[in-house]
């Protein structure tokens, strides 16, 4: 088994089918190890992102790469029986984990499931009030490409919000972080879920995704206005936003 995810390496068609891979291996571990990995810290970051969202009653709400529905969940409380929630991902197994959490917790009449590429939303223009992609837009093949697939669907006054990794903002900071994401994360696990493949994957992908600036500049080129970043966990993660006009 190849033990080399990296995203330059690769040809395009093959970059889908691993992560379709690692996400099928994961799916079912996969809340533990967010815990575990983040040391729990993921729920904050997620709790600002909730609140950066703003998100009002009545609203239609698209979580796109949502997983296992994180926020999804919260968003479904926030917009009440008048709103709508769509979590999409384009991992059936993930989605299925994401349904049968949020039916266990009494939430999942509320939302719909769909299984859709990033790439190429299966919504028509101007639908949702607000589309979130928490820790997704690094697995997708053309960033571009669904950076602007998202712009199309935003209502005009709609904002996107990118939770992602990014660059941190110490060198002494990062260099402990890269020794813990490729020593001890893979460990990690393959412990958990007995495949330090897909954790290695996890890891490259993460050194590889754009940094803050870069992010800005692409979510600019696919139409969106007022893009700013906020920082957390000195940059190990960034949480973009952007507004459609
Ligand atoms: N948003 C959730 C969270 O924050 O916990 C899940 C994040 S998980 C790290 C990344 C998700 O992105 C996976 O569920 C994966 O299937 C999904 N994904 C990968 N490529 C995608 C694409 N092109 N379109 C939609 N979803 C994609």
């Amino acid at each position: 088994r190849t033990t080399h995810f990296g995203f330059q390496n690769v040809p395009v068609e093959e970059k889908a089918s691993r992560v379709a891979n690692v996400f099928h291996s994961v799916a079912q571990r996969y809340d533990l190890m967010n815990d575990l990995m983040s040391m729990g810290i993921h729920r904050l970051w997620k709790k600002l992102t909730i609140e950066k969202a703003a998100v009002r009653p009545g609203q239609t709400i698209l979580d796109i790469a949502g997983g296992t529905g994180d926020l999804t969940a919260k968003f479904a409380k926030k917009v009440g029986p008048t709103g709508r929630v769509v979590l999409a991902d384009i991992n059936a197994s993930m989605l299925n984990v994401g349904r049968d959490k949020l039916m266990n917790m009494g939430i999942g009449h509320e939302v719909e499931y769909v299984q859709a590429n990033a790439e190429s939303l299966p919504f028509p223009d101007n639908t949702f009030d607000r589309i979130t992609i928490a820790f997704g837009l690094r697995n997708v093949t053309d960033k571009d490409k669904a950076l602007r697939s998202m712009a199309r669907v935003l209502k005009p006054g709609g904002r996107l919000l990118v939770l992602e990794f990014s660059k941190p903002t110490n060198p002494l900071f990062e260099k402990i972080y890269d020794q813990y994401s490729f020593q001890i994360l893979p460990r990690i696990g393959r412990l958990i879920t007995q495949d330090a493949d897909s954790y290695r994957y996890l890891a490259e992908s993460i050194r590889m995704h754009p940094d803050q600036e870069t992010l800005k500049g692409m979510m600019e080129q696919a139409g969106l206005d007022r893009v700013e970043y906020t920082n957390m966990t000195n940059g190990i993660v960034a949480l973009h936003t952007g507004i459609k006009f």
